[in-house]
């Protein structure tokens, strides 16, 4: 597919749900039920496959070129879709240049170091791909709606004040910059499901014993925060939203549309970085000549015979 018809395509799906600029951020604008007049679901995974394979060839070149890396930022209310729009959109990937890290609650050496210790350590290295299931994004969401998880955090007491998230979310905002000058492109995906929604897929999940292993009772406990989440959500991405590093505002009502502009936002943003395969040099090219003609003609040798013994 030409390149031109591509981010065509894209954009029309990912232009309603980015947000690079948070200043003038809502969660009001959005609607979790959006599908963007689309209701065509053959065509919806058509366009899913063409994306996924289209991402399966880009990743290779991302691979061999060994520069640039990704990093995917997965952050929303259970149920939303996370595992499952992971799970689709990077069906065509090589395992080998792409990893997924899901972050639960911290453990005891995790609380010994500073909040982002453990975020770090799982960033994509040059030419790979990494998704953070949950991610730094954490602090200030379900650590910001409850405040005792923060009294557990081991910081000096002097250095916690009402203050600390705007710290914070400056704090990442910095460090997101910090990346994507190193090379690393970052795109955050909220995946923004309604509070019926939700409701409704937990009680499908308590009707299917294959998903029991999914359900948590405090996973409805959480329901009761949920106006705190929305807040905390809007903003943090008032906050850490830019061109650099945007936010995608991902209507999660519907499987198969968030996966869409899941999808389209990656290729997006993956095309926008124009790569090819590395450049083979005169030298190069000598050298592999000179292996050819060395491997045509190679003599197969007999294999040694076997000694007789004398009797
Ligand atoms: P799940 O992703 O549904 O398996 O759940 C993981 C759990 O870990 C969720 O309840 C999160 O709120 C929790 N969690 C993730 N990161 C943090 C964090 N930094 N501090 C405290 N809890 C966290
Ligand atoms: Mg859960």
């Amino acid at each position: 597919m030409p390149r031109k018809e591509i981010l065509k395509t894209t954009r029309r799906l990912t232009e309603p749900f980015i947000v690079t600029k948070g200043k003038d951020f809502r969660l009001k604008d959005f609607d979790p039920t959006d599908t963007r007049g689309l209701i065509d679901k053959g065509e919806a995974a058509q366009l899913l496959e063409r994306g996924v394979q289209w991402l399966a060839e880009e990743q290779d070149m991302l691979y061999a070129q060994d520069r640039w890396s990704v990093l995917l930022v997965f952050q929303a209310m259970d149920a939303a879709g996370k595992d499952s729009t992971i799970k689709h959109v990077m069906s065509g990937i090589n395992p080998q240049g792409c990893h997924v890290s899901s972050f639960k609650v911290p453990s005891k050496e995790e609380l010994e170091h500073d909040f982002l210790w453990r975020y770090i350590k799982r960033l994509p290295e040059r030419g790979c791909i990494g998704i953070f299931n949950r991610s730094y994004y954490e602090e200030v969401l379900v650590v910001r709606v409850h405040q005792d998880i923060l009294a557990r955090q081991m910081l000096p007491p002097e250095l916690v004040s009402e203050r600390i998230w705007d710290e914070r979310l400056t704090e990442i905002a910095n460090f997101e910059s910090y990346l994507t000058l190193q090379g690393t492109v970052v795109l955050k995906f909220f995946l923004y499901v309604s509070k019926e929604e939700q409701k409704k897929r937990f009680l499908a999940r308590l009707d299917r014993p294959d998903k029991h292993w999914k359900f948590s009772a405090s996973d409805v406990h959480e329901r009761q925060y949920w106006n705190d989440y929305m807040a905390a959500f809007e903003e943090t991405i008032r906050a850490t939203a830019s061109k650099r590093a945007p936010w995608f505002v991902v209507p999660a009502d519907n499987k198969w549309f968030t996966r869409l502009v899941v999808a389209a936002a990656i290729v997006e943003a993956v095309e926008r970085l124009d790569l090819h395969y590395p450049k083979v040099d005169a030298q190069k090219k000598a050298g592999l000549a000179a292996a050819r003609n060395a491997l045509m003609q190679e003599k197969e040798k007999a294999a040694p015979r076997a000694r007789t013994k004398k009797a």
